[in-house]
């Protein structure tokens, strides 16, 4: 449409009553733009979950309404991520809040909180940590691909093993004790015991909690545990803005991630930046969220798994299961076995992913195939099930 005709029609749509002539109402939405198709780009049916190599969620419609909004005026960001961090800060249960470019920035925020504290000097220093506490202590089992992100602030790591380890490294240069909390069941040190150790050592405690909710009761229940920061992403299940994370906690240690956090030049965090859209598309994903019904959707996702296991139902020395992973992604999911002798699973895989329309599932299955459910489309679970069943009977 041209855009003079464009302008005409809202202007008449503006006027009440006009409606009723025929014009458009004004929420008339323009056709989607097949932007992947522009692109070249394949979208795909997302049966893996909420993996960030695969765009990890879509922002939930009330998040998507709430940042076109913010996209509409200019604020001061300073005051932008004041007046979300209190909202969001109440919605879970905080001290004080603020969003960051995802859950991997709130790491090397809430790091860089913990080392250069609110001084303007060592803000500007980082990740030089000349005279600062500058060690993360974390059990060697919590290692993982995100401590990167700590590192990242100017940290070095101290890993330890067993409550006597920690005893001992625990020292002068100690700046913060991180614990990841997916991998709580392989270290030797639960949760509740490191916090009681740094607690009577007076060390700053972080916990990464990125993956975990649901349950929704998680996202206050560090903190009231007496964890001083805890991180989640923002793109997952929270289904906010991708690119988006929190870090709750101490009001001290959050008002001091701001002050080394964008729109601060000269901070190690000027690289995090996120807009008003992600800032106010976190807040409206964390009220969102809150109010779900979440035993409903847990139903729901129990009835996908067996809507998608149902086409499976028959075929031989097919068998499936509905499991919970016991941290991180705590959600139903299917898991799929057959008779690998005769197709492996590799292949099955291979076979999702090559077809129409793209499937891609869960890529830490260990043997056969892992469904997510809560990442589905209405009516993908179908889909997801027709195809299974046409590659595992495939000769
Ligand atoms: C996904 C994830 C992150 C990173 O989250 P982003 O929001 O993508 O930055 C960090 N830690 C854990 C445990 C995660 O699962």
């Amino acid at each position: 449409m041209a855009p003079n005709r464009r302008r005409f029609l809202q202007g008449v749509a503006a006027l009440p009553g006009l409606a009723a002539l025929g014009s458009p109402p004004a929420s008339a939405a323009p056709p989607d733009r097949d932007v992947y198709g522009e692109l070249g780009v394949r979208p795909l049916v997302n049966a893996a979950g909420t993996y960030t190599y695969l765009s990890a969620t879509l922002v939930a419609p009330e998040v998507r309404q709430a940042m076109d909004a913010a996209s509409r005026k200019f604020v001061h960001l300073v005051e932008l991520h004041q007046a979300a961090g209190k909202r969001i800060a109440a919605l879970t249960g905080s001290e004080a809040a603020l969003v960051t470019s995802g859950a991997a920035s709130a790491l090397t925020l809430g790091t860089a909180a913990c080392m250069a504290g609110s001084d303007p000097a060592r803000i500007r220093l980082l990740p030089d940590s000349t005279g600062m506490k500058h060690e993360v202590i974390l059990q060697k089992s919590h290692r993982y691909g995100y401590d990167h992100a700590v590192r990242n602030a100017g940290a070095k790591l101290v890993e330890v093993e067993t409550r006597e380890d920690l005893e001992r490294a625990i020292g002068e240069k100690t700046a913060l004790m991180l614990f990841y909390y997916r991998h709580d069941p392989l270290g030797q040190i639960k949760v509740e015991e490191f916090l009681e150790i740094a607690r009577k050592r007076r060390i700053p405690t972080l916990i990464d909690a990125a993956a975990d909710v649901p349950p929704v009761g998680n996202l206050s229940r560090f903190q009231k545990l007496g964890y001083d920061l805890v991180v989640f992403s923002g793109g997952k299940a929270l289904r906010g803005p991708q690119c988006a994370g929190l870090l709750l906690g101490r009001k001290d240690l959050v008002e001091a991630a701001a002050r080394n956090n964008n729109p601060h030049t000269d901070t190690v965090g000027r690289t995090n930046k996120v807009g008003k859209e992600e800032i106010v598309g976190m807040w409206a994903a964390v009220e969102r969220f809150v109010a779900l019904d979440h035993a409903a959707l847990w139903k729901e996702w129990e009835r996908r798994c067996r809507a998608v296991a149902a086409p499976l139902g028959g075929v031989k020395a097919v068998q499936t299961e509905i499991f919970v992973p016991e941290t991180a992604n705590a959600v139903p999911h299917l898991r799929i076995a057959w008779d690998y002798a005769r197709l492996k699973a590799e292949e099955a895989v291979r076979l999702l992913r090559e077809g129409d329309p793209r499937i891609e599932t869960r890529p830490e299955a260990t043997a056969g195939i892992e469904i997510a459910v809560w990442t589905l489309e209405p009516g993908e679970e179908e889909v997801v099930g027709r195809r299974l069943r046409e590659v595992l009977t495939s000769p």
